[in-house]
């Protein structure tokens, strides 16, 4: 299929990539040169203006950082939604808010288009390795059409329901993730100030009541688990930043359903005052420090 990628960066650099791979064939188009040649040098063809990406392009993807950049792409100035043919499939995979999300695919819908909103979870790993999850939100057809193109990206693909549902969906996850993972070294730090092995105390939780995805394949403690960004000086993996913007988004999404989210609301004061601290660029595991006894020091 031809296929217009915009937004080329951690993620979509190495989604095209897979696409290319798959047989698709792959313009891309970025705001940062460096990135464009990465994507060439990958075998996408890259283009200098969004308008080229579009030309002929049977699906168009967006992977980009923010609500403002979606908007911007689509509906701004020199907006590509216009230019995009009616029987071209629009998907957006970034993380974005869902109200912003159901917006752009109504507009796009009162032109005759079909956008769905497809988030991921999985990182920066799954991206390369092509095992994303897809949390989709649109029309059942339309994911069913998406499908295909996702799996040459990902390895599960959701559908969780109309426009902006995988959004929704995405950010109850990520919220979810938060509070475990908080709940997890905190846990932690309680139990090595009482003189407990982290390894044993871990293996201890993991088999029992208090088992979790923290614990079964992302431990924080430093040394604890091969493979990990704790084991590597808390690089890699999934940032501070990102999940600090994802837990903006739930408050977000809890402020305007008027849910009571009070876990989710205090992850996200947590992570803020740890990304405050300086650890932003950090994975997100590493609030393990932020628990982390005045004895340790
Ligand atoms: P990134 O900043 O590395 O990449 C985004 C890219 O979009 C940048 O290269 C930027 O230049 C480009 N861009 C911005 N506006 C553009 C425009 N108008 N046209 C074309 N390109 C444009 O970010 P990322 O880590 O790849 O994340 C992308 C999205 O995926 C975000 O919404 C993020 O929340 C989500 N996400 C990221 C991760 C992760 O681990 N990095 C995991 C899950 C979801």
């Amino acid at each position: 299929m031809k296929i217009g990628f915009f937004g080329v960066g951690n993620m979509g650099g190495p989604m095209a990539a897979n696409l290319v791979k798959a047989g698709h064939e792959v313009t891309a188009f970025d705001l940062v040169p460096a990135l464009l040649e990465a994507a060439s040098a990958a075998g996408a063809s890259a283009v200098d203006q969004p308008a080229l990406a579009v030309q002929g392009a049977e699906v168009v993807i967006s992977m980009l950082p923010s609500a403002k950049a979606v908007t911007g792409l689509y509906l701004g100035e020199q907006g590509i939604l216009d230019l995009i043919d009616p029987d071209t499939l629009i998907i957006d995979c970034s993380t974005i808010d869902a109200a912003t999300s159901r917006r752009v695919a109504g507009i796009a819908a009162d032109n005759g288009r079909v956008m769905i909103d497809a988030p991921v979870s999985g990182g920066v790993g799954g991206a390369k390795a092509g095992t994303l999850t897809f949390i989709c939100g649109g029309p059942a057809d339309a994911v069913e059409q998406a499908r295909p193109l996702l799996e040459c990206m990902g390895k599960n693909i959701f559908r969780a329901g109309d426009s902006g549902a995988g959004q929704v969906a995405k950010i109850c996850n990520n919220m979810l993730l938060a509070v475990h993972m908080i709940g997890t070294a905190e846990a932690l730090q309680m139990g090595v100030d009482h003189g407990l092995d982290p390894a044993a105390l871990s293996e201890i939780m993991r088999a029992s009541s208090g088992g979790n995805w923290s614990l079964e394949v992302y431990n924080p403690w430093p040394g604890v688990m091969p493979n990990v960004p704790a084991s590597n000086g808390y690089q890699g993996g999934f940032g501070v930043n990102l999940m600090n913007k994802d837990l903006g988004l739930a408050l977000e999404a809890a402020l305007t359903s008027g849910s009571s989210t009070p876990m989710g609301a205090l992850a996200r004061s947590l992570y803020a005052a740890h990304a405050n601290q300086g650890h932003g660029g950090l994975d997100f595991s590493s609030i393990q420090t932020y628990f982390r006894s005045r004895d340790a020091d």
